[in-house]
């Protein structure tokens, strides 16, 4: 196919893939300036000298949220725009998963803590796996971060890891005890941006990129990702892993 763009007319394709460029090279040319604004900041911050207010103090650590919540957004969309160029190869390698899992579990225990979440693994003994041993710690974090994002104070967040044996394929389950997913909404979260109640979302921060990300990765290694949830009781993902 062919659309027009200005006078010249571009196949499909190509015009695609610029649009994809631009993204890609918009999103890694904002992150420079974003740093710098970052480290202005923090030298207002750290100035002795100054005399602002408590409450420019507030505000200041308020844009920080800000950068911090669009430096993701940012980094968010150069994975997507890479993983649309095929530029991001998926490099698997035999590794152990469940030295990953409580690797991601340790560094989200902060954030369960806050929220008195308890946080669960259930696994049996097998442990090495063939994948992208990057890409997997990723789609661990997004998952499990999310878990206790969309958990309300003490509930419970589980991970549960399954070898099949009648196929070589690896489960891996997340389950939390939280606000659950409408059927409706459960066909488009995996959609780029998208977020349920875009009001309490914003209370909760994200950019609504982290599941098309997820997507990304398990699609990338064969495999499948699907989501069982009921408003109120909470939701389950569940991935499938071809080895
Ligand atoms: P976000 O950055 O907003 O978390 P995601 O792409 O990871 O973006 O998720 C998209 C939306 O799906 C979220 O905004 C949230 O509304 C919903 N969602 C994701 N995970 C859960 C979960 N475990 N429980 C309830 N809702 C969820």
């Amino acid at each position: 196919g062919y659309i027009m763009a200005g006078r010249a007319i571009i196949p499909i394709k190509k015009s695609y893939d610029r649009q994809r460029e631009f993204v890609a090279d918009a999103s890694h040319e904002l992150r420079t300036p974003l740093s710098i604004f970052m480290a202005s900041v923090e030298t207002i911050q750290r100035d002795k000298e100054s005399k602002i207010s408590p409450f420019a103090e507030l505000v200041l650590v308020d844009m920080k949220d800000e950068i911090r919540n669009m430096s993701k957004i940012l980094s968010d969309m150069l994975t997507l725009a890479r993983s649309d160029a095929e530029a991001t190869t998926i490099l698997k390698e035999k590794f152990d998963i469940i030295d990953i899992i409580e690797q991601v579990i340790r560094s989200l225990q902060p954030l369960a803590n806050k929220k008195d979440i308890q946080l669960s693994f259930k696994y049996q003994m097998q442990r090495v796996i063939f994948a992208d041993k990057n890409r997997i710690h990723q789609l661990l974090l997004i998952l499990l971060d999310n878990a206790i994002k969309y958990t309300p104070p003490r509930g419970t967040v589980s991970v549960e890891l399954e070898f099949l044996t009648k196929k070589p394929d690896i489960k891996i389950i997340v389950k939390d005890s939280g606000m659950g997913i409408s059927a409706e909404d459960q066909e488009l979260i995996f959609e780029r941006f998208y977020r349920v109640d875009k009001m309490r979302s914003r209370e909760i921060g994200g950019t609504g990129l982290g599941l098309s990300i997820a997507k990304w990765i398990v699609l990338a290694h064969g495999g499948s990702v699907s989501v069982e949830s009921q408003i109120g009781k909470g939701s389950t993902f569940i991935i499938v892993l071809p080895q």
